[in-house]
């Protein structure tokens, strides 16, 4: 991935505006989303909101990716690509995930809606998934190590609620490029990697499974999906490293206070 570019001041603001745009994306979705509506209907809607900010969609293009935002239902752990055809259900859980570029600055975000009647088990699988996100956002504080962020997701999601934390998808340095410089993974060694210092800005990503960790990719060479077929949840932020605690730069109360108010999606 090569090296790691330390941002200042002036280009964490810039992440920062790139971030907002992307959690208006997520709570104009969290407003509609609903079963009976295509991937293909909020994926326009997120594609103009984006350009009315002046922003490019980050995704599209991506090594091809054709889509402003990946759709990933229930088994589909990320990079779901959204479709015309695939209407989502109720009990279906569908993640999320919208990337902005703006003013030569990305921005990163990931949420996971639960649609009607969830079971309570995945219910339980989306909170545990979200809250080890802020457990690996504690630990991104200058001084600690990489580690102490990937093992404290680690530790939460998979120690102690024994779910399945995807290995082969990690989460990354956010800048000039999508994905830089450092590999931000979901599992690791307290006290490993490299030193968080102040202006690294990073996307913390979990990507947790109900069942196993193995996941498959599909035949469209997009699509991750779990082996065992049961779900998955997707919950990211990005953060810039800082002294005392980490500057969330993301933002998911927009999309929580859109959550309340509609009927067709559950809250976590
Ligand atoms: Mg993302
Ligand atoms: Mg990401």
């Amino acid at each position: 991935m090569g090296m790691i570019f330390y941002k200042t001041d002036e280009e964490i603001e810039l992440v920062r505006q790139s971030c907002l745009v992307v959690s208006k994306v997520l709570a104009l979705v969290a407003g509609m989303i609903r079963p009976g509506l295509t991937g293909d209907v909020i994926d326009k809607a997120a594609e103009t909101l984006i350009r009315d900010h002046g922003g490019v969609p980050s995704f599209k293009g991506y090594n091809g990716f054709p889509a402003t935002l990946c759709v990933s239902v229930n088994e589909c752990v990320v990079h779901g690509i959204p479709t015309k055809e695939q209407e989502f259900k109720e009990g279906d859980i569908v993640s999320v995930d919208c990337g902005v570029f703006l003013n030569n600055f990305h921005g990163d975000a990931a949420y996971t809606f639960a649609l009607g009647q969830v079971d309570p088990s995945v219910m339980r699988l989306l909170k545990v998934t979200r809250d080890s996100l802020y457990k690996g956002i504690e630990q991104a504080v200058a001084g600690k190590r990489l580690g102490d962020v990937s093992f404290a997701i680690q530790q939460y999601a998979e120690r102690e609620n024994r779910y399945g934390i995807v290995r082969e998808l990690v989460g990354h340095g956010v800048g000039h490029d999508l994905h830089e410089a450092p590999e931000v993974p979901n599992y690791g060694k307290r006290g490993s990697g490299p030193i968080l210092k102040e202006g690294l800005v990073i996307a913390i990503e979990p990507m947790v499974n109900l069942g196993k960790k193995d996941v498959k990719t599909a035949r469209d060479g997009w699509t991750v999906l779990t082996r065992d077929k049961r779900p998955s949840a997707h919950y990211e932020h990005t953060v810039a490293i800082r002294k005392d605690k980490a500057d969330v730069l993301s933002d998911h109360t927009g999309i929580e206070a859109a959550i309340l108010q509609n009927p067709n999606v559950q809250a976590i």
